[in-house]
């Protein structure tokens, strides 16, 4: 039921479009598509089913259950985890046929300790993060462990802090990092199978076939993954639509919504839309945000509240009524608000807009025929 009208629409064509972008621009190295967060807001399920069906032949999350919710819907891609699980529900790995991080000492023999041998293993390798990983000199020991548990060290990998920056020279640093301790294995005979350095805006700036996986998250969304560049190939996955609820007239010194921060400096009509940070549509926005209604942009007025906000259509042709469509991110008519727009306003960046809209408000998925 939409019983509100409120809803996001997922263009799983477009994802698919962006992925297919990825692929070719990275050949010989794949895309490993980063699911995680419930695919930034986007889906995890349907968009992990999109990926596949577009030639991707590996998943990635943050956490246990986030893989597992995927295994539960039949995804049976190998699924990497990158981040921590309490050692305790390692069987939980096994059993699942999830791949996962091994970061530490500390953390692998106590995993052992759960599960004595049989899990695959990708060693997360810090080289300038400063997050999660041993150091390139902890980093031997913790492999040659890792082997000698018995289990299959699949991949080893490091992340990049800066790779969206002009700046090149700490990525280049990390990426040399990883390179001699990949040569040090080699020299030790160990081969490693997988190896990934890349996020979106790496993979975009420091791609070298020896890199087999690049880990896609953000712009197979169609978010642009760097302030500094811009990527015309990608089509924006995620669309966010509601309807107007109320369209009233107010007087001039009339005050909107809580706090009174909007006092009218004249006459204006203004409509409600029933949307708001109960929805993941941030409180920050008040009085700053915009959105389209009939191809035109409508300015917020006075806070937004849990459930809905007010914005300004005093400006428009036609004076709009209940049910007219509303959109927040996404096109209308000739205009477009953005993400990126969204992001900037707030202070932050796109990634952290799109995980943010709750499970409140329904995904939509659209499939177009004839796919971009
Ligand atoms: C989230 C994440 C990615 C994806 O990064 P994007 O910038 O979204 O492409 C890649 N690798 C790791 C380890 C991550 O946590």
């Amino acid at each position: 039921m939409l019983s509100r009208e409120t809803f996001l629409e997922i263009d799983l064509s477009a994802y698919q479009h962006n992925i297919r972008f990825f692929t070719k621009k990275l050949f010989p190295t794949k895309v490993m598509a980063v699911v995680k967060s419930n695919a930034y807001g986007h889906g995890a399920v349907e968009i992990s089913q999109a990926a596949i069906e577009a030639g991707v032949d590996m998943l990635a999350v943050a956490f246990l259950e986030e893989a597992i919710e995927l295994r539960s819907e039949g995804i049976n891609v190998p699924i990497l985890i990158f981040n921590y699980f309490n050692p305790r529900y390692a069987s939980e790995a096994l059993k699942n046929n999830l791949t996962i991080t091994i970061y530490s000492k500390q953390q692998l023999n106590e995993i052992i300790r759960y599960v004595p041998h049989g899990l695959k293993v990708h060693l997360n390798l810090d080289t300038g993060m400063r997050r999660l990983g041993p150091s390139v000199e902890e980093a031997y020991e913790l492999a040659e462990n890792i082997l000698k548990a018995g289990y299959e060290l699949e991949g080893v990998y490091t992340h990049f802090a800066v790779a969206d920056e002009t700046e090149e020279r700490f990525t280049i640093a990390q990426i040399t990092k990883y390179r001699h301790f990949i040569e040090k294995l080699k020299k030790a005979g160990v081969n490693i199978k997988m190896l990934h350095v890349a996020n979106s805006a790496g993979s975009l700036r420091f791609n070298y076939p020896v890199f087999n996986y690049a880990r896609i998250g953000v712009a197979s969304y169609g978010l642009q993954p760097s302030e500094e560049f811009l990527i015309d190939d990608l089509i924006p996955v995620l669309s966010w639509k509601s309807a107007i609820s109320y369209v009233k007239k107010i007087k001039k010194g009339d005050s909107i919504s809580y706090g009174r921060t909007f006092i009218a400096p004249r006459d204006m009509i203004v409509a409600t839309v029933p949307v708001g940070y109960g929805d993941g549509y941030s409180r920050g926005l008040s009085n700053k945000g915009e959105v389209l209604i009939s191809g035109k942009r409508c300015k917020i007025v006075g806070r937004v509240c849990m459930d809905q906000f007010v914005v300004d259509v005093s400006n428009l042709k036609q004076k709009p009524k209940m049910g007219d469509e509303v959109v927040l991110i996404g096109k209308q008519g000739e205009d477009h608000i953005t993400t990126e727009e969204i992001a900037r306003l707030l202070d932050t960046i796109n990634y952290e807009i799109t995980c943010a809209i709750t499970s409140r408000v329904p995904r939509i998925y659209l499939r177009r025929e004839n796919s971009p």
